[in-house]
This record gives C-alpha cells, sequence and structure tokens, in this order.
C-alpha cells in the first residue's frame, strides 16, 4: 500500500447526497471491484490502482476549524469517496478528529463506511443528537463480498456493528449498495439494528467492468436490480423498517 501524507487545500466540499462531504483521505485501501470512486484515481493524477494508494491529508482538522466558522451548519456526509474508517485510520485518527470538532460546533454528522472501526468513536456518536452512521451491506452471503469486497470487512462484523451502534442510541441505517446476489436474508438479519434501509444498484460503467472480468450476467441486467430492490423493500417493510430505493 502506498500510503503518503498530502496537505490539502479545502476540507467541506459540496455534495449533492448531503450539503457537504468530507474525505479525510485521498484513496480506499478497501479497493471495491466495483467502487464508483474510482474516478478519484485520474482526478488526482495518481498511477497506482484504485485500493494501492491511500494519501493523508494531515491538516484535515485545522482546515476544517476554519471551514466551519465562515459556513452555515448543515449535515455533513462523512466521507463519499473514501471509506473514512479504512485500515489507515486506526493509526491517523483523522476522522476522529473531524468529528469531534463537528459533533462539538453542532454540526449534523451522517456517517458512512464499511469498518466496525466506526466503533471507536461510539463516545462521539452517542454525544450528538443529529448523528446517524450506515453501514454498507451488500449481500448476505460472506463468498459473495469476499468476491467483490475481498479487503473489506466480514458482513457479520458490519452487521454486528449495527447492532451495537443501535443498541447504544445511535441513529443507524444500512446502505445496501450496489446490492449483490445473496441479499436476501438481510432483512432478517437487520431487524431491530437499523432505523431504516436504502438501497441502489450496480453503477453500468463498474458493472461492465466486473462483467468481463468474472463474467458475471446479472451485472448487467436491469431485471436483477429491479427485482432484487422490490423483493427486499418488501421483506423489509415486512419487519416494520422504512426502506427506499434510489434508481
Ligand atoms: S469501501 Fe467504499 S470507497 Fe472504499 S473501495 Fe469500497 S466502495 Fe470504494
Amino acid at each position: 500500500m502506498n500510503t503518503k501524507e498530502v496537505t490539502a487545500k479545502q476540507i467541506l466540499s459540496r455534495s449533492k447526497v448531503f450539503a457537504y462531504a468530507l474525505n479525510p483521505y485521498i484513496g480506499c485501501s478497501y479497493g471495491c471491484t466495483y467502487c464508483y470512486a474510482r474516478f478519484m484515481r485520474r482526478f488526482t493524477g495518481h498511477g497506482d490502482k484504485w485500493g494501492e494508494f491511500v494519501d493523508v491529508k494531515v491538516n484535515a482538522s485545522e482546515l476544517l476549524e476554519k471551514e466551519i466558522r465562515l459556513k452555515k451548519v448543515a449535515r455533513v456526509w462523512v466521507s463519499g469517496v473514501c471509506d473514512p474508517y479504512q485500515p489507515v485510520e486506526g493509526r491517523c485518527r483523522l476522522t476522529r478528529r473531524c468529528l469531534e470538532i463537528l459533533t462539538e460546533n453542532g454540526w449534523p454528522v451522517t456517517v458512512q463506511t464499511k469498518s466496525p472501526l466506526v466503533l471507536r468513536d461510539l463516545d462521539l456518536l452517542k454525544r450528538s443528537e443529529s448523528a446517524e452512521v450506515g453501514l454498507t451491506v451488500t449481500t448476505a452471503d460472506d463468498a459473495v463480498r469476499s468476491m467483490f469486497e475481498p479487503r473489506a470487512p466480514s458482513v457479520g462484523d458490519r452487521i454486528n456493528a449495527l447492532a451495537t451502534l443501535h443498541s447504544e442510541g445511535v441513529k443507524t441505517f444500512a446502505m445496501i449498495a450496489p446490492i449483490l446476489p445473496g441479499a436476501d436474508g438481510l432483512a432478517e438479519m437487520l431487524t431491530g439494528k437499523v432505523d431504516h434501509v436504502l438501497i441502489d444498484r450496480m453503477n453500468y460503467h463498474h458493472a461492465d467492468r466486473i462483467y468481463r472480468k468474472y463474467g458475471v450476467e446479472w451485472a448487467r441486467s436491469e431485471g436483477f436490480f429491479i427485482r432484487q430492490g422490490r423483493d427486499l423493500r418488501r421483506a423489509f417493510e415486512g419487519e416494520g423498517i422504512p426502506c427506499e430505493i434510489l434508481f
């Protein structure tokens, strides 16, 4: 893994999902095969493959202290184009420091990750009335997970993290995106652990890459996502969990 320290010019960026996104790192060592954020490679001039580099924005918290003084309070998505709790965060603690600043200053935060390392920051998340945490869970089948997300935490570890957060009173959601095969049991597995669920499909550009690499025909099929999405939504609603399909 090529990890280096960089100095960023800005830390809060405008986002279509929430008012702002905050990415403490450039790159993501999980390197999921379908990752839509791999465009960051070109954007930041990296020659390494996606998943093989991480730039650590060492001045993230200093920038954030300054930027929140100049902006109106609004929800911040942590992160968007990297996983804020990828392994390097265990040592660098940039996400934690940024969360501290945001929550101490009353900024609402939506954390999205695949990592149970988020539990390290349970103290901060519990102190914020408006924080919510989403774990991305794409399938109930860990063999499928290991095919598409070989370096990311297991399905069970993610669901256990949601269970702990939820039982500690933190608002939680599951991001089932992209839906992969073997997602059928997720409604039962997530009941009592999430407040709501979001479902999205594979990004077609990367679906084509995966199709060529693994010969996975369903990734090109509109029908797969529509059928899976509807079935899952029905299952979640049957458990009394609000569920939104995003495509
Ligand atoms: S964890 Fe998210 S940001 Fe990181 S490689 Fe996987 S999909 Fe991309």
